[in-house]
């Protein structure tokens, strides 16, 4: 594996979400932040949608950002028209691959997608931009097609092909397979871009980079249409921990942009999202806060201080004896063993009582009235 880079398009891709809509402030600071956190390509919209999808697009290139500004585009070239009018270095030239979508979407036929790459590409490339051609669909597109396809692409300088899939219907195999083939065959470098409609847009991604992708298209949070892409903080992290590839992205920020993102696209982050999730960092039950006690790497795949989360240890139904002390050590109680047992059983009544963890002050209290049971006092 080669160095790999992500593009974010949170601004386009997640702002398609049905329902969700970034006001122009908001893209623009989401922007700056992406680049803070060394996002190297953040794409941004949809020039051609014109009105205020266009004024976010000129203020975020106004701000003269350290990374590449990419804008998408329709492989016709009056929406590159609209995009070079914005100053963007880099465009998305996006066309259907499938024969289902050139059929029943595009009704042309793939003569007519071959020359829409070849004029828009040339179009793009002779204005010197940076071109994505994204192959919508690929995931359905016949191999041999989507060969022809890339090689079009390639051929008026395009730099990368995207390779969409726009349904999420592969399995992380199957991408791999046809990640290696466009590769081998074209010699053109490609971009994944996942969703997540059976859950594998992540995994897909990853296999993608195995099989030799050097770029990958991700959200925040996985925002998106349906069930969403590959989500940033996921492939960065995924990357790093488990496949050795550091990006350089600053990752001790990312529970704020998920932060971030979730209040401007009105999507509450799930307790138990997958890297920056509430929950991530939460033990509770005995063996596993005992386990986390002794050392944090028996049950955390990674650091909490790594994504800038804390570590929550909760008491509650499942807690032991362990957490209990531990718990009352921190706030300057020592309990014996027999106390620490006592307190726990009433810590699980209590528990289920009210179907949760318990607050700090609710131990307190149980701490209290366990010392009047046994005719103690503090
Ligand atoms: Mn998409």
């Amino acid at each position: 594996m080669g160095q790999v880079w992500i593009d974010d398009t949170t601004l386009r891709d997640g702002e398609q979400t049905a329902g969700v809509v970034f006001a122009n402030s908001e893209k623009v600071r989401l922007a700056q932040l992406l680049t803070e956190i060394g996002v190297p390509q953040i794409e941004v919209g949809i020039p051609a949608m014109g009105g205020d999808e266009l004024e976010a697009i000129k203020e975020i290139v106004a701000l003269d950002l350290p990374t590449s500004i990419l804008a998408w585009n329709r492989a016709v070239i009056s929406d590159l028209e609209a995009s070079i009018s914005t100053g963007v270095q880099a465009v998305a030239v996006s066309i259907s691959a499938s024969d289902i979508h050139i059929e029943h979407k595009l009704r042309r036929d793939r003569a007519w997608v071959l020359e829409s790459i070849k004029r828009s590409v040339d179009f793009a490339k002779s204005r010197g931009l940076y071109v994505s051609l994204n192959a919508e669909d690929a995931s359905r597109a016949e191999m041999e097609f989507l060969l022809e396809f890339a090689l079009a692409g390639k051929e008026y300088g395009a730099d990368r092909l995207r390779f969409c899939d726009t349904l999420g219907i592969l399995d992380p195999f199957q991408s791999y397979e046809r990640v290696k083939t466009i590769i081998e065959q074209t010699g053109l470098a490609v971009e994944m871009h996942t969703h997540d409609d059976f859950g594998l847009a992540t995994a897909n991604a990853l296999a993608g980079v195995r099989a030799g992708a050097a770029y990958v298209n991700v959200t925040v949070n996985g925002l998106g249409e349906r069930a969403g892409n590959a989500a940033l903080e996921e492939v960065v992290m995924a990357l790093k921990c488990i496949m050795g590839q550091d990006l350089g992205i600053h990752t001790s920020r990312l529970r704020e942009l998920s932060e971030y993102v979730a209040r401007a696209a009105g999507r509450p982050l799930s307790v138990s999202k997958a890297i920056v999730g509430d929950n991530v960092f939460a033990h509770e039950s005995g063996i596993h806060a005992d386990g986390v006690l002794k050392d944090p790497r028996n049950y955390e795949a990674f650091a909490p201080e790594s994504v800038g989360m804390t570590r929550q240890l909760v008491i509650g139904k499942h807690s032991g004896s362990t957490m209990v002390k531990f718990k009352f050590q921190e706030f300057g109680i020592t309990l014996s063993d027999e106390a620490a047992d006592q307190i726990l059983a009433r810590v699980r009544r209590m528990a289920v009582q009210v179907k949760r963890s318990l607050f700090d002050k609710e131990l307190m209290y149980i701490y209290q009235d366990y010392q009047r049971g046994n005719g103690q006092h503090a």
